[in-house]
């Protein structure tokens, strides 16, 4: 099914940014993640996966979990089958992965790809903290629980219930919706994680699309 089956809408192209400052600061961060070693997910990596994507006040920065068996091999955030739906979603808002910031709460891959637990979350958030800072998004998409987990400090959260609720992270607006994966198992909820998607566009001024069915052919 492709993500904005029953709710989709023309594609738009996507837009450069310029990256110089929040670049450079981003691959400053990228090298010190390299060689963390704060948690044991140290011990059983390949590779970090810091994050990528514009780093100059994009946008939308997404913010997912942490590294599957593909982002390990790779040390690129969301390249796997999720990360893939990843990429239809964001350009079914008119970006491409360039324009936008990818990262995850956790930089190395949870053995068998498990939750990372709150230990790990709160050792390795300050490299997200950091990011965030360096890249200043103009708003941010938490795609999950275990995102929402993170960037609330909260213990439990309900996705079902909070995604689609502006909130904010340190006065940056804030969107929860599904993580793609979800949407992988539970292909029913693309709808309501593009109306999430399109209440972002609204937030930003940016056009949103209609119903033209022209995404289908475009993201199966
Ligand atoms: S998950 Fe984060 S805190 Fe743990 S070793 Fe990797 S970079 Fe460091």
């Amino acid at each position: 099914m492709a993500f904005t089956e029953n709710c989709a809408g023309p594609f738009e192209g996507g837009r450069m940014h310029g990256a110089e400052g929040g670049a450079l600061k981003l691959r400053r961060i990228a090298e010190e993640i390299k060689e963390c070693r704060k948690c044991g997910l140290a011990v059983s990596r390949t590779n970090t996966v810091p994050g990528e994507g514009n780093a100059e006040n994009p946008d939308v920065m997404f913010i997912g979990e942490g590294p599957g068996a593909d982002e390990d091999t790779s040390g690129r955030p969301f390249v796997g089958r999720a990360g893939q739906l990843l990429t239809k979603m964001i350009s079914a808002m008119g970006y491409s992965r360039e324009d936008v910031f990818i990262a995850n709460i956790v930089k190395c891959r949870p053995p068998n790809n498990r939750v990372p637990d709150s230990g790990e979350m709160v050792l390795c958030m300050p490299w997200l903290f950091e990011q965030i800072s360096a890249v200043r998004p103009k708003c941010i998409v938490a795609l999950g629980a275990t995102a929402l987990k993170g960037l609330t400090g909260r213990e439990s959260v309900s996705i079902t219930r909070e995604r689609g609720v502006w909130t904010e992270f340190r006065g940056i607006p804030m969107l929860p919706t599904f993580h793609p994966s979800y949407l992988l198992r539970a292909p029913l909820a693309k709808k309501e994680a593009w109306e999430d998607l399109k209440s972002v566009l609204r937030f930003l001024g940016r056009p949103i699309p209609d119903n033209s069915g022209r995404v289908k052919s475009n993201m199966r």
